[in-house]
This record gives structure tokens, C-alpha cells and sequence, in this order.
């Protein structure tokens, strides 16, 4: 990986990091700190169900970050351990761009020696998300098909949903799904199935792709010091708008400067952005494009 990050000395060298996860996130996670950081992700196999299912059967309470901060404790008291991390990924429609599904992931780190907790995202469009209900077993081959199944698992259960002990989760072959679509037909009133990809990591190998690479990102800020009093995590911490318009020099929204900063200390620095845009075109100019 990047050299740079090879020659400073990792905070975390030889440090065990516990990972909270029933879906082996560890294979995703721990090349990446073993690479960046030296440092040893070990999985703790808490239940994090009871924090809530993509499924649906345990509503998720709170928001995704609150929901993974609650998971990385939870490892981190079981395992009384010093540093920890978690994982939470959302499913949905992109906030920018209608009816393209993405994956927003949060990979979560806590570190009870330094005292602090830091997180980083990543909205990606690599993800094979989608949901339908469907009524006859050739809907759900072209459904299947178009979910990278069976290489992607899938999840079926009754269209109408009243018994909630009802569901098929983690299917991975064409028997399978026969027998999961027979079994909640019969079961739905309104004749139909709803059928949606299984998102859990272990089942899914691009969210597993792209945990692999929001690890990245967290490890190479915490392979990065404060410049004054050198506790890991640094980096952008926000943006500051105010780009100014190439024609007539007034701010529009776009972002001028990226602000870094420290999550123990006080210290932050401004900085040019660092695609290297300097000037803004004149298509976001309020008073040029009104
Ligand atoms: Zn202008
Ligand atoms: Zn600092």
C-alpha cells in the first residue's frame, strides 16, 4: 500500500483491536490495519441482532452511528479491551442521484487509552440493493439474476408479513429459493412474495468490498498524528464553503477549503482543497447563474 504510511511508526502496532460482528467483517477489516497500522483485528461474536436487523424482524433504534457506537461498546465491555471497532451499513435510495440505490457504511473506532472515538463513512453506489415483491417463481429468477445470485444470497418471506418468525435469510442456491418461495406463498394473502438482497457482509461480497475500503480510509487516519500533540486520528474533520466564482471572484457554495483537525486537542489547520480546484465555474455563481 502507500509507503508514506510505512514509515512512521503506528500508534497502534501490535495492539488488538476487537471488532463486534456476527458477520465475519474481520476479513474485510483486518488486512487493511494489519497493512496501514500493524496492528491485530480480533472479532468478538457478540449478538448485534438484538441492535436491530436489516430484515426487518428488530427494528433499529436511533441512528446508524448510534446504532454502531452501541455495538462497538458492547464487544468492548464483553471483551474488556482497550480499542474497538464496529460496523454499520444503510441501504437506500442516494440522497443526489434518484432511484440509484447505494451503500452508506460508518466503520467506528474507539480508543479508551487516548480517550477518544472517531468514526469514518463512505456512500458508495457499489451495491447490488434492491427489494420487490414479486408472484410467480420466473419474477424471482429475474430477480435473482439481476442480484448477483447466487454468488449474493437472498432473503424471502410473505408479502403480507404477520408472523415474523417467518423468513428466509442467507439464500444461496435455486433449491433453496423454490422451497423459501413455495413455503411463503403459501403463507402470504395476498399471494405474493417479497423477496430483497441479503445485506449482511458475510453474504454479500460487495458490501464486503466496500467495508474493505471505508477500512482503509479509518486506518490511514489513525496512521496520521495531530502536528501538536501527536494523538492518531488526525484529519478532516469538515468543509468550509465559499469557492470563489472564476468570473466575478464572489463566494457560492461550493467548497473552498477543507478543515483538519485533532480529536483530542484543539489544534486544526485550514487547507486549499485538495482536488486542487482553485475557482469556481460560473454555472454555481448566484449573481453570474442567477
Ligand atoms: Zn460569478
Ligand atoms: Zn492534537
Amino acid at each position: 500500500m502507500q509507503q508514506t504510511f510505512h514509515e512512521c511508526r503506528s500508534a497502534y502496532e501490535n495492539c488488538r483491536i476487537i471488532l463486534t460482528t456476527k458477520h465475519n467483517k474481520a476479513v474485510a477489516i483486518h488486512p487493511a490495519f494489519k497493512e496501514i497500522l500493524s496492528a491485530e483485528v480480533v472479532t468478538c461474536e457478540a449478538d448485534t441482532d438484538q441492535l436491530g436487523t436489516f430484515s426487518g424482524e428488530v427494528d433499529r433504534e436511533g441512528t446508524a452511528l448510534e446504532c454502531v457506537r452501541r455495538k462497538c461498546e458492547l464487544g468492548m465491555g464483553l471483551m474488556s479491551t482497550m480499542y474497538g471497532l464496529a460496523s454499520e451499513g444503510s441501504f437506500g435510495p442516494h440522497p443526489t442521484i434518484p432511484f440509484f440505490p447505494c451503500d452508506y457504511e460508518i466503520l467506528y473506532f474507539c480508543d479508551h487509552v487516548r480517550g477518544f472515538r472517531l468514526h469514518e463513512s463512505l456512500l458508495s453506489e457499489k451495491t447490488n440493493y434492491r427489494t420487490a415483491s414479486v408472484a410467480s417463481i420466473d419474477d424471482l429468477e429475474r430477480f435473482a439474476e439481476k442480484s448477483q445470485f447466487p454468488s449474493h444470497a437472498l432473503i424471502v418471506r410473505p408479502n403480507d408479513w404477520h408472523d415474523r418468525t417467518v423468513i428466509y435469510k442467507g439464500i444461496q442456491s435455486e433449491v433453496e429459493l423454490h422451497e423459501a418461495f413455495r413455503q411463503c406463498v403459501n403463507q402470504s394473502e395476498d399471494g405474493k412474495i417479497w423477496v430483497e438482497t441479503d445485506m449482511r457482509a458475510h453474504m454479500n461480497p460487495t458490501r464486503m468490498a466496500v467495508i474493505a475500503e471505508l477500512a482503509v480510509k479509518l486506518g490511514r487516519r489513525l496512521a496520521t498524528e495531530c502536528p501538536s500533540c501527536n494523538t492518531p486520528g488526525w484529519g478532516i474533520v469538515r468543509f468550509e464553503k465559499g469557492l470563489q466564482c472564476e468570473y466575478c471572484n464572489l463566494p457560492t457554495e461550493l467548497v473552498s477549503e477543507e478543515i483538519y483537525g485533532c480529536v483530542s486537542c484543539s489544534f486544526s489547520e485550514r487547507l486549499e482543497r485538495s482536488d486542487g480546484v482553485k475557482s469556481a465555474s460560473q454555472r454555481y455563481c448566484a449573481w453570474c447563474n442567477p
